[in-house]
């Protein structure tokens, strides 16, 4: 059993928020513990191999990297960690296909011009709701950047006369502002192209989290690392370790220890216990409450567990093909639909007619060897859908007619031949989420980015929080919701109230230790002068004093 009060800051979880939460702490010369109960750092942003191929496991693209003239906030915050991995920036937004009578088959750029024009060429009666969109994006920023100046407490009255356009866009979901910009219906459709990324319905969603993500994709391009997300989190957790913090994986956490209602510490499945001045937690808050003894849990914070919906999950099938991308004649990310529109409906179905297809080699040429490609196909699913007749015995024959439902719909759809190429498939499903990463019910991204749990909602009201004394969270299930930018910055918020938090007390520990040290000068003058014997800081007389002044 390890000593109590071994470590300042346990972290539990290695995902993307776990590991810049340690590497930030860590700088600020705490002692940090990183634990994990799978074999790899990273959680979800994470990659593997089969045969010859080496897939990434989750990243399609990074929102708000940003380009090399002007950096975005995720590429800025890498640096300062000293992550240096190389990323492409992958201009052509995607190619989104809807099938049917009114379907299209069109792209769209990135870059403001060209984001634009190709919206223009797409639809060229849409030139005047662009201008009014580009118009809102920039309020929006310019909206954040003032809420971070002012450090989450903004001025209404600013916001009202400022950024009133951020008001609007906060308030409602895409649908409405995107009709209220006069956007016609096909261009509307194309630009709500991004929700499954999201997982909540352009008619739901709220227009101003959306809106965020597409001002970052369109102003910098959709960041795809050279070597797979993995390297990122490899070089995270390698930083950590050069900064002194210890990281134990094959470490799960199955109970979280309290003196009396604080959290102080946890104990790992092999039973070892670890204590610490702060907690933080990478994962979901459910799992936190089932660790803790029920009695200690505030029932406002059971209903609100209760009340959260779980975000969606995903099929993701993985194929090695023995084509190159050129031959095989995929673009990056093409996303494919059955309708103009898709609504919570869209989802609730075993086999959803959404998705998104996506070929690394169409950006990064060598990431396989020559003459082969990878492509990696996504599909939002609600698991109690997706799953509803599968039990252990059919889950492989499950799993084989899903892969064979979206690669027949894939080759159909955009003309390609894929079967004849496999040369290895993987299929994961929610229970491949479920499995290694202890998410309940699959969900991939945390909690649903609802109505009454949206984005704002979050940020501006404090009874949208789950609170333990002693605890702190950071990761996909948080204010921000999910997404590999806001995850990295999640944890550098959750290192910054960490680190203020121990200040505070080294601080308040230091004025104590000053205060006793000076109290105790003060008596032993009092005692000098008065020939009396000091009282210490209980009140009581010195053990040791003499009774006569020296040289007296
Ligand atoms: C298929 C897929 C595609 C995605 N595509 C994109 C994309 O294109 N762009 C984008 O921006 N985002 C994307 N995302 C979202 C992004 O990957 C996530 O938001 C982000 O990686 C989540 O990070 P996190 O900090 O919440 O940690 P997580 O990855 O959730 O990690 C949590 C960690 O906690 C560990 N853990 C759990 N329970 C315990 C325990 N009891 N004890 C110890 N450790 C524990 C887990 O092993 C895991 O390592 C995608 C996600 C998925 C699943």
């Amino acid at each position: 059993m390890a000593n109590s009060m071994d470590y300042d800051v346990i972290i539990v979880g290695a995902g993307n928020g776990g590991l810049t939460c340690a590497n930030e702490i860590a700088s600020n010369g705490y002692r940090v513990l990183l634990l994990d109960k799978h074999n790899l750092p990273g959680g979800v942003a994470s990659s593997f191999v089969r045969g010859r191929f080496e897939y990434e496991a989750s990243l399609h693209e990074l929102c708000d990297l940003g380009t090399e003239e002007h950096p975005g906030k995720v590429k800025l915050l890498l640096d300062r960690l000293g992550v240096s991995e190389p990323f492409e920036n992958e201009m052509t937004l995607f190619r989104t296909v809807v099938k049917g009578e009114n379907g299209y088959d069109v792209s769209v750029k990135a870059g403001r011009e060209d984001f634009v024009r190709s919206m223009l060429e797409i639809c060229p009666e849409s030139g005047k709701s662009l201008e009014k969109l580009l118009k809102l994006l920039d309020s929006t920023a310019k909206a954040l950047e003032y809420n971070e100046r002012t450090h989450g407490k903004p001025s209404k009255l600013v916001m009202l006369l400022k950024y009133s356009g951020f008001l609007i866009s906060a308030s409602h979901s895409l649908d409405d502002v995107l009709l209220s910009l006069g956007f016609e219906d096909k261009a509307r459709s194309i630009l709500e192209t991004y929700w499954s990324y999201l997982g909540v319905p352009a008619n739901e969603i709220n227009a101003f989290h959306y809106l965020e993500m597409m001002f970052g994709y369109i102003n910098g391009g959709a960041a795809v690392p050279r070597n797979r997300s993995y390297a990122i989190s490899l070089a995270l957790a390698d930083r950590a370790l050069d900064k002194g913090c210890e990281i134990r994986l094959d470490s799960e956490v199955t109970e979280f220890i309290l003196d009396g209602d604080r959290i102080c510490g946890v104990k790992i499945a092999s039973g070892e216990e670890f204590r610490a001045r702060e907690v933080v937690s990478n994962i979901i808050p459910h799992n936190v409450a089932n660790m803790l003894p029920s009695d200690k849990v505030r029932d406002r914070d059971k209903k609100l567990l209760n009340a959260r919906r779980f975000g969606i999950s995903f099929l993701c099938i993985y194929i090695g093909l023995d084509v190159s991308a050129e031959e095989l004649g995929m673009n990056y990310t093409t996303f494919i639909s059955d309708s103009l529109f898709s609504d919570r409906n869209t989802l609730r179905r075993q086999f959803p007619d959404v998705y998104v297809v996506n070929c690394l080699n169409a950006v990064v040429d060598d990431a396989t060897p020559p003459g082969t490609s990878t492509l990696f196909i996504t599909v939002p699913v609600y698991p109690q859908y997706f799953m509803e007749d599968v039990t252990a015995g059919n889950y492989r024959a499950f799993k084989n007619a899903a892969a064979e439902h979206y690669i027949d719909d894939c080759e159909r759809t955009l003309g390609v031949s894929i079967r004849e190429h496999i040369e290895e498939i993987s299929v994961t499903t929610p229970v491949t989420f479920a499995r290694y990463f202890n998410a309940p019910e699959g969900t991939a991204y945390g909690y649903e980015l609802s109505h009454w749990d949206g984005l704002m909602a979050r940020m501006l009201d404090k009874i949208n929080k789950f609170d333990f004394d002693g605890l702190t969270f950071c990761g996909g299930h948080g204010e921000t919701g999910d997404g590999f930018g806001v995850t990295y910055l999640s944890g550098i918020e959750a290192a910054e109230k960490v680190v203020r938090s121990l200040r505070f007390k080294d601080r308040l520990t230091k004025i104590r230790n000053i205060t006793r040290i000076a109290r105790k000068d003060a008596d032993k003058s009092a005692a000098n002068v008065s020939g009396k014997p000091a009282a210490d800081a209980s009140g009581k007389p010195a053990a040791k004093a003499s009774g006569k002044m020296k040289g007296a």
